[in-house]
Formats: structure tokens, sequence, C-alpha cells
């Protein structure tokens, strides 16, 4: 994913312009359904990937992000995407993502204490682990692919060994820390180079030496290239035939497929069915997503807004998590195409990159105040996608339009990090969704809203008689996050003004 260049600078210019006038804030509680439906897939293989990108997520939790259930406990995220039938977790790693005083450049602070964290957890919870290194000390996207520091001015030779060693060593760490490590990619969107080697004999000979340290970890662990613009149908064949030609060794072709960009999805099944019918490798999409709203809630703007992205001949779905769910399903339902069994799966990008404090409803002084609040945690914790302290290494651009997330409305989780129903698609995608509904203001749960449910929320805010964590989730009519009187004002407001009980969830 790319996370600057005009898109930054969009927002950038946006908050100078407009930072007490935020479009929709004041209607910023987007309504939703709380049912999704999601149509089982019938999977080629069982071990299919249904795997999620956390790395922002320790940096999250350092500025005090908490993550809840779709019923609004409070509970550690990795046992919630487990619970959620998320079963592969991708971490970025960067060699050294910190200036010369310490300081984080952002974008999670993606170092390799974050990721064996974040693999830890994930084993923890039964969730294997893709390493996705970059070679970089930053971002490594199509536009960059800048050495490590610390690799700056060495010959080609020594960089080759230097990766190797590295990636031989990180490996174990990652496992002496607890992580259970399935897939490890070497490269990270190389389509333009990888570490700063842009000759095809050389990107090669250093795909070669990532690949050669893997075997030497693990040989049962796969070895994963990655690259992007699968809309290039010719340049996505080239780089397959190009890897062959070289005879690099690797397992899994991976690209990124963001609708909005990356052509149709039955483009993208013929682009991986080549790689598959041509040189039998299995194929991946090693990062996707879609957004739930156009809102932002961190103040810092989105790559995908009112203004940005948000239409063209692939945005086919709804900005709803109905919308949300649609795509994973149609993503995965894509690769899972692939001739033989050779879709191996999908990775959901970074869909746990909230913010760190809501500006929702916020305006005037309230705004800058929430505004500046964000900036100092995403200075402090580097849980935004760039801070100052990056034009250290990239001062061009992360330097100049540093901020928060990019990605808060591309999340599986609400700004007070509650779960969306859409987190649901992971497991619905095995099994369909016909009976997991929730009626919004049902709270007893028998199938309709009517007086008896406003009865059930005044039974529970007396105290005398518990609802159900799904009555729970039904009784917050308002969706502010809370069972309140208000929920009760709100069901009898849309009893009075609809004949029809059951309209009440088409506002919602
Ligand atoms: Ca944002």
């Amino acid at each position: 994913m790319k996370l600057h260049g005009i898109i930054s600078a969009v927002c950038a210019a946006a908050l100078l312009a407009c930072s007490a006038v935020f479009p929709g804030a004041a209607n910023a509680t987007a309504p939703y359904k709380d049912s999704i439906e999601v149509e089982k897939i019938e999977f080629q293989r069982e071990d299919f990937i249904r795997g999620m990108d956390v790395s922002s997520v320790i940096s999250l939790e350092n500025a005090g992000v908490t993550f809840k259930t779709e019923t609004g406990e409070t509970g550690d995220i990795f046992k919630i995407l487990s619970d959620s039938g998320v079963n592969y977790i991708r971490v970025r790693v960067w060699n050294d993502p910190y200036d010369s005083s310490g300081n984080g450049y952002g974008g999670g602070n993606s170092d390799l204490d974050k990721a064996k964290q974040i693999g830890r957890r994930a084993a923890q919870n039964g969730m294997k682990l893709l390493v996705d290194f970059h070679y970089s000390d930053f971002w490594a996207d199509p536009s960059k692919q800048k050495e490590p520091k610390a690799w700056a001015g060495i010959s080609a030779a020594q960089k080759r060994t230097r990766l190797y060693n590295y990636t031989l060593n990180s490996l174990q760490e990652l496992r002496t820390a607890g992580a259970d490590i399935g897939m490890v990619q070497i490269g990270n969107e190389t389509t333009s180079g990888i570490a700063g080697a842009y000759t095809n004999s050389e990107r090669a000979a250093l795909y070669k030496k990532g690949a050669e340290a893997v075997r030497a970890f693990d040989s049962s662990v796969k070895v994963a290239l990655h690259f992007t613009d699968p809309q290039n149908t010719s340049t996505m064949q080239w780089f397959a035939d190009y890897l062959a030609q070289y005879n690099v060794d690797y397992d899994v072709f991976a690209t990124s497929y963001y609708p909005c960009w990356h052509g149709s999805l039955s483009n993208l099944t013929a682009v991986l069915n080549y790689v598959a019918d041509t040189y039998g490798k299995e194929t991946m999409v090693a990062e996707t997503s879609y957004p739930y709203t156009l809102e932002d809630t961190d103040g810092h703007g989105n790559t995908i807004s009112y203004w940005n992205n948000n239409s063209g001949d692939n945005m086919l779905w709804d900005f709803t998590p109905q919308g949300q769910a649609d795509e994973v399903r149609a993503v995965m339902n894509a690769v899972n195409n692939v001739h033989r069994g050779k879709g191996l799966g999908v990775f959901y990008w970074e869909g746990a990159w909230i913010t760190v404090g809501d500006i929702t409803g916020k305006s005037g002084s309230a705004y800058t105040a929430q505004w500046n609040s964000n900036h100092l945690l995403w200075e402090q914790y580097g849980c935004g996608w760039a801070s100052s302290y990056s034009a250290d290494y990239d001062p061009d651009d992360a330097g100049q339009y540093y901020g928060g997330s990019a990605v808060d409305n591309q999340a599986f989780f609400d700004a007070q990090g509650r779960a969306l129903p859409s987190l649901r698609v992971f497991r619905n995608v095995c099994a369909g969704s016909v009976t997991d509904t929730v009626l919004t203001g049902d709270a007893d749960r028998d199938g309709r809203v009517c007086v008896n449910d406003i009865t059930a929320i005044q039974r529970l805010l007396a105290e005398v008689e518990p609802l159900s964590p799904q009555g729970l989730l039904a009784a917050d009519a308002d969706r502010d996050g809370t069972v309140t009187v208000f929920d009760i004002t709100a069901i009898q407001r849309f009893l009075t003004e609809y004949d029809d009980p059951y309209s009440i969830n088409a506002y919602y």
C-alpha cells in the first residue's frame, strides 16, 4: 500500500484549510446494518488463508487504544480476530525505523521487536505468521525501495550477505519469541526494485539470498515474492517469466489487490492462473482492503475518502460493513478460483489501524484540541503513517506529510475499537451467515422490535435482569457503544414513526 504522495498532500491541505469544518462530521456515525450476509465459498483447499496484517497494532496499544468484541467486551485483539475466523497474521519488519536519537519514524515503528510481540500473540491464538521483510528502514512500495541506513554504500556482494544474515537471524529470533512462522516475504511490493537494487540481475540475486536464508531456517516455511499492479497483465506475466529465467527459488507469487487501482477480479484470477499454469507456483493476494465508510475519524485524510479514490470501475461495493465484507469475500473467491488449488489465500491489509482519538462530531476548538492530542500520540508512539522524525530517512514525502492513519475507515473496528459486523466475513465465508444476524433494537432477541424490547432495556438499566451479549448489542439502538435511556428513546421514535417494526433495521 502506498501511503504517501498526493494523498498525503491532499489531506494536509484539507487540514490547513478546514480544521473547523470536516465534511460529514456532524453526522459522522454512519448508519449501518448490524447483520451482514455472506455467501459461503467452497474452498479448494482446507488451508486457504483468511489472513490479516495488523502491523501497527502494538503502537496503537502503546498509545492507549483498546479493542473490543462486537458486543463491546474489551479483549486481546488476536483472540478477537481468531474467534472471528482469521487464521493467519501478517507483519511487516523494518530494519531500523528510528532516527539517530531513537525517535520512531511511525507506521507502527514496525521493527523486529514489534514483530516478535505480534508473532507470539498470534501463535498463542492459533494463528501462523507471515513475516513481510521490507529490507528498508521505512515504507517499501512500488515507488520506494530504499536500502536500510546500515547498508548504504556497501558493495552488491556485501548487500547479499547482509540480507541473508538479517533474514536468518530475524527468523530465528522470531521463533525464539514464540512466533509460528509459516511464510516469509522477500521484500514488499518489489515492483520497481528491492533494498536499493534495481537491475534485473542484482534483484534476482537478492531474492535468491533471501530464499536461501528461509530454506536454511526451516525447509517447510514458504517463500513468497510480492508485486503490484495486476491490472497490467503483461507486466505481471513478465515478472513470473523473469523469476523463472533467473532461476529464483520461491513458492508463492503474491500481488496486492486494491480495487481502486488494480483492475477487475476476473483479470486478477487470469493473471494468477498464468503463474499457476505456467510455473506451477502457488499464488495469493498479500494485501487488499476496502472502506466501510468514507468518514475519517482521526483528523488525517484517508486514501479512500470523499475526495480520493472512491469511484472507478472496480469500486463495486457499498461503503458499509456489508460492502466491506462483500469485497473481502469477492477477493477470496477470485483467488479460490485459481486453477488446481493454486490460490493460497488472501491477507487484508492493516485491518485494525484505527484512530487514537475520535474527531467525529467535533469542530472548532474541540476539533483542534483532539487533533493536537492525536498528533502528540502519532509522534510519541509512531502510530500514524509517519512521524516528523521520518524526515531523517524520507525527507521529501513522509518528512513533509507525516500524520495519522490513512486507513482508519478500512479497519474492521470502529473509532472506539469495537469490532464491526463485517469482521464476521472471515468465518462466514466458510459457513455462510443465514442465521448470524442481530436486529437493532431487538434487545430480547425474539426476532422483532416492539415495546417488549423497551421493557427489557428498562430491566437491564434497573439491574433487574441482564441481557445476553447479542441482546446487549441489539439494545444499543443509537450505536453509541453503550446501552442507556437514549436507546429507549431511539426505539420509541422508530416505533412511532414507522408502522413496520422490522423496518428499524433498515436504519442501521
Ligand atoms: Ca484517517
